[in-house]
């Protein structure tokens, strides 16, 4: 094709996306209104959100208002060079500021025009769009948006946050300081300026830092690491900036990041050279937080899942020097995160959170979330108009399980699954130390042909020999398909895998092996941002790491044996199973 075709089918692919999005716009476009009926409307609090660029602000009405005889629901206007009252009003409406890079000012402009203008912008952003790396929407388009949603009329609240008593505690100083000020200063107390969050994803973080908000009754600024880091060269460190006037503007206020990790590893440790855009971003952070004044009430809280990687610089005093851990929920923490997830839903007498609670070691607040919600959907379409026990074991083997699949097995595979799957209980069921059996089931769901469940307990230290049950039991598969058909097949790869890993921690960081004894090795960590698995600096020497390796191949065929003897002691058990 010639240089000139290629344009026009460019330019006419171009059109085509350009009038489909014009017709799948179905809002009418923003009514200009005079500056002074906008604000009106912002101060009565009728407003659900709102889009602010430099000289011109957008917003959408809760309900529609008339203007001239005409209802209005979007609403555009220009911006007075100067306005003071305008952020301090956005923020105490409960509107929340989320820091954007929307590509409103192509939005704006487009959806006024008519759809000929489009089909030459679609072309042009295509043709620029194809000459940039990724694909990245151009610089030019992404005018710098702010947008404020107003998500909830009322705020979170500590009430929402089930669990995590030490946290709000913690917290808790924060909260009086934002609303008492003067009380604290009196005693000459300093407060921490900047706190981080750590803690696994979905433990509710996001949630806890908007609740301090709530309690204190002060608006809530966020933005998110990863969003800094898209930008252009130069754009994250300005939104740094903005972010940190707008929340001066708006005191007493909280900012809020989210995964602090993205902007603020360790400098100079990506692989393949540092990375600017990073730096710039995270300098002008930390200048931020070095600029405040004592009389500034401005908390910043911070989250993170790697606290780990965090460039040393973010954690000196003054910046973020505390630190509040959020973890896993216990027992009785995941009863209460239940509790409140189910709050307004109507539940049967037969669902029991207790004993939910106790199935679900390790899954955090938003998984259980998510369980309780699963759970209602599977209640909708089951008809039903409360939530019964079979909604709630539905959507726990669903999260856990996986759908179920349709996998039409021959009838030679479906008996080597069940004697791989019996094998794996046989060996739970007879060995002392195991974890007690649930159920097994050999229907295909989600990447597994069969799945065994055993009942976990809710443990934080674990010892050698049942660290060595568990080995056997997932080598129980493996054992009884060799002793039932005398070959291995794929389906232990799962198991194998597994049982590798903890292999080499016994080995290499719980001192559970006789030849090397007690000692501690960085031996195979997860690289940082290569996600897969490179020595560490400083590492084991190579003879070490042959010396884990071997170690946890002993430990392994140990468990082997176990599970084969087991086996064979209770072939009959196999047999019938
Ligand atoms: P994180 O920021 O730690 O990844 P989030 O705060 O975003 O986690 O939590 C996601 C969702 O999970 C929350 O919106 C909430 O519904 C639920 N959740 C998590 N932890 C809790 C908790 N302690 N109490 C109640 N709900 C929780
Ligand atoms: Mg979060
Ligand atoms: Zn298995």
């Amino acid at each position: 094709m010639s240089g000139g075709r290629v344009w026009a089918a460019v330019a006419g692919l171009g059109a085509a996306l350009a009038l489909l999005w014009y017709l799948a716009r179905t809002d009418a476009p923003p009514r200009e209104v005079p500056y002074s009926v906008a604000y009106g409307w912002l101060r009565d609090g009728r407003v659900i959100s709102v889009e602010l660029l430099p000289d011109h602000l957008s917003g959408r009405l809760a309900a529609p208002a008339l203007v001239d005889g005409e209802a209005v629901t979007t609403f555009a206007t220009a911006l007075p060079a100067r306005d003071d009252g305008l952020m301090p009003l956005l923020h105490n409406r409960y509107l929340e500021l989320r820091v954007e890079n929307v590509p409103t000012g192509l939005v704006g402009v487009l959806a006024s025009l008519a759809p000929w203008l489009l089909v030459a912008a679609g072309w042009w952003w295509l043709r620029r769009a194809r000459g940039l790396p990724g694909g990245r929407l151009p610089g030019g388009l992404s005018r710098k948006a702010r947008r404020f949603d107003r998500t909830t009329t009322t705020p979170t609240r500590f009430a929402d946050v089930a669990g995590l008593g030490a946290a709000k505690r913690d917290l808790e100083e924060i909260v009086t300081f934002l609303k008492e000020p003067d009380r604290v200063g009196r005693l000459g107390a300093k407060v921490p300026r900047g706190v981080l969050l750590a803690g696994p994803p979905g433990t509710g973080k996001t949630l806890i830092a908007r609740a301090v908000a709530g309690e204190a009754g002060v608006p809530f600024l966020s933005i998110t690491g990863s969003e800094f880091i898209e930008l252009f060269v130069g754009v994250g460190a300005a939104r740094v900036r903005e972010l940190f006037a707008d929340a001066k503007a708006a005191a007493p206020a909280i900012v809020f990041i989210d995964e602090l990790d993205a902007v603020g590893r360790v400098r100079g440790a990506g692989l393949g050279g540092g990375h600017d855009e990073r730096e710039q971003t995270l300098d002008q952070l930390l200048a931020e937080l070095d600029g405040f004044d004592h009389r500034d009430q401005v908390i910043v809280l911070a989250a993170t899942n790697r606290p780990d990687v965090l460039d040393p610089a973010l954690l000196r005093p003054g910046r973020f020097d505390r630190r509040v851990v959020i973890d896993l929920p216990e027992l009785a923490a995941r009863r209460d995160i239940l509790a409140v997830h189910v709050r307004g839903k109507p539940l049967a007498a037969s669902v029991d959170l207790g004993e939910l609670a106790a199935m679900t070691p390790g899954f955090s607040g938003a998984d259980l979330a998510n369980l309780v919600n699963e759970a209602a959907l599977h209640a909708v379409r089951e008809r039903r108009d409360q939530i019964e026990r079979a909604d709630v074991s539905a959507a726990y083997d669903k999260i856990v399980l996986g759908d179920p699949r349709d996998a039409h097995l021959s009838e030679r595979e479906r008996r080597r699954v069940a004697t791989h799957e019996a094998g794996h209980a046989v060996v739970a069921w007879a060995l002392p130390g195991a974890e007690p059996l649930r159920r097994i089931s050999i229907l295909p769901r989600g990447m597994a042909l069969g799945a065994t469940e055993q009942i976990a307990e809710e443990r934080h230290v674990t010892t050698r020999s049942e660290l060595e049950a568990r080995l056997a039991v997932w080598l129980g598969g493996y054992a009884a398909e060799i002793l039932a058909s005398g070959e291995a097949s794929t389906g232990a790869e799962h198991d194998l895998r597994a049982a590798m890993q903890v292999a080499e921690h016994m080995v290499a960081h719980f001192g559970m092996s006789a030849a090397l004894g007690p000692v501690y090795y960085e031996h195979h960590e997860r690289h940082a941002f290569l996600g897969h698995r490179i020595a560490t600096d400083g590492g084991p020497s190579d003879a070490t790491v042959h010396a884990i390796e071997l170690a946890a191949r002993e430990l392994i065929a140990q468990a082997r044996a176990t599970a084969a003897a087991t086996i064979e002691r209770h072939r009959a058990t196999l047999d019938r199973l």
